[in-house]
C-alpha cells in the first residue's frame, strides 16, 4: 500500500527540522525533504553570533547540531527537490524529481533566498565582505568601511544599522530612492553615511578579502575602498510553483494565519518563506515550533481513528 505520512516537512532549515522535532515529539510519522543541503542557509553561514545560548557558534557547527537532533529522534530526511503540489484531497501529493509523496499535512518551510547583483567578484567573496545579512555579518567589520547595494527600505535599514557599528558607511542606489517605511532625511542625518545615487554597481575586488567596489556613476567608473559590501536588493522565495494553491504577498511569500496555517487547510508554513518581518534563525526557528504543533493537532483532529 502507498506510504501516506503524517505530515511532510519541505525544506530541511532551521524552521523544517524544528517542525519536524514538534511534530515527531508530538508522536506523528514525519518526513523532512531537503533538495540541497540540511541546515539550510545556516550551512553556507560563517560565524552567527545572535542565536540564544552560543555567544558565537559557526553555521556548520550549528547545523550539526540541528542534524543531530532531528537524527536522535530518527526524523529521516528524504533528499529530492518538490517541484509541484497538490492539496486538493485530504491526502496532499508532493511531485519531486525523484517521485511522489503522500501525507495528511504539509509543512512549507522552503526559506527565501537573497537576490543576487550578478557582478564580478561577487560570488568568490561570500563570507570574506560580500554579505547579504548585515544584521548577521554587520559586527565583523567594526569601525571599518563598507558598502550597502539597494534603493528601498531594507538598503537603507542596512545602512542605518551599519552606520552604528561602521566608521564609513556607502549607500549605491542604481535610480531613486524607493522607500516606504524611511525617508532620505534618515540617512542625511547621520554624518557617516554616504548615499551615492546613480551608482550601477560594477565588480568587487579583494586579495583573501573584499578591499574595494567598483561602479559607473554619470558614464564614468569610480572605485571605493571597503571591507565589506552588503547587497540589500531584495529577497526572493522560490514559491512559483505554488501560486495558483495558496495566498501569496506580491512578492511571493506565503501568507497565513497566526496558527501560520496557509489558506490550505492542513497546509502550514513556517520561517523565511512566509511572510513574516524578520529573517532569522530565532524567528525561523520559532515559527518551525508553532508550525509543527498546530500541524499535529489539525492530524489528530481530522485523521485520528476515534
Ligand atoms: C549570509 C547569511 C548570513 C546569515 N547570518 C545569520 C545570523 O548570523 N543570524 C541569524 O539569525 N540569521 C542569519 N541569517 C538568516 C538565516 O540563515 C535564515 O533566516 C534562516 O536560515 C531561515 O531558515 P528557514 O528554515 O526558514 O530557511 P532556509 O534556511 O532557507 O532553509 C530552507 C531549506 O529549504 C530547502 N528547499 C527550498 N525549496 C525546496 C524544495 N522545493 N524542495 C526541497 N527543499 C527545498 C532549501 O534547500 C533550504 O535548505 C543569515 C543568512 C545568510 C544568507
Amino acid at each position: 500500500m502507498e506510504k501516506i505520512y503524517d505530515i511532510l516537512i519541505v525544506g530541511g532549515g532551521p524552521s523544517g527540522i524544528t517542525a519536524g522535532i514538534y511534530a515527531k515529539r508530538a508522536g506523528r510519522e514525519v518526513a523532512i525533504i531537503e533538495k540541497f543541503v540540511v541546515g539550510g542557509q545556516v550551512a553556507l553561514i560563517g560565524q552567527i553570533d545572535n542565536y540564544p545560548g552560543f555567544s558565537h557558534i559557526q553555521g556548520d557547527e550549528l547545523t550539526k547540531a540541528f542534524k543531530d537532533h532531528a537524527k536522535s529522534l530518527d526524523i529521516p530526511f528524504i533528499y529530492d527537490d518538490i517541484l509541484d503540489f497538490n492539496f486538493d484531497s485530504d491526502a496532499k501529493i508532493l511531485k519531486g524529481k525523484k517521485g511522489d509523496y503522500k501525507s495528511k499535512a504539509v509543512i512549507l518551510a522552503m526559506g527565501s533566498h537573497s537576490k543576487e547583483l550578478n557582478i564580478s567578484g561577487e560570488k568568490e567573496f561570500i563570507g570574506r565582505g560580500v554579505s547579504y545579512c548585515a544584521l548577521c555579518d554587520g559586527n565583523f567589520f567594526k569601525n571599518q568601511e563598507v558598502a550597502v547595494v539597494g534603493s528601498g527600505d531594507s538598503a537603507v535599514s542596512d545602512a542605518l544599522y551599519l552606520s552604528n557599528i561602521c566608521t564609513k558607511v556607502y549607500i549605491l542606489t542604481k535610480g531613486q530612492l524607493k522607500l516606504n517605511n524611511y525617508s532620505e532625511d534618515d540617512l542625511k542625518n547621520r554624518d557617516n553615511i554616504v548615499l551615492l545615487k546613480g551608482a550601477l554597481s560594477k565588480s568587487i575586488q579583494g586579495d583573501s578579502k573584499v578591499t574595494s567596489l567598483s561602479f559607473d556613476k554619470n558614464d564614468k567608473e569610480e572605485i571605493i575602498d571597503v571591507s565589506a559590501v552588503f547587497v540589500a536588493i531584495g529577497r526572493k522565495p522560490d514559491t512559483e510553483t505554488l501560486k495558483d494553491k495558496i495566498n501569496l504577498t506580491e512578492r511571493g511569500y506565503i501568507e497565513t494565519d497566526e496558527r501560520l496555517q496557509t489558506t490550505a487547510r492542513g497546509v502550514f508554513a513556517c520561517g523565511d518563506v512566509r511572510n513574516n518581518p524578520i529573517k532569522q534563525i530565532a524567528t525561523a526557528v520559532g515559527e518551525g515550533a508553532i508550525a509543527g504543533t498546530e500541524a499535529n493537532k489539525y492530524v489528530l483532529k481530522n485523521f485520528s481513528k476515534k
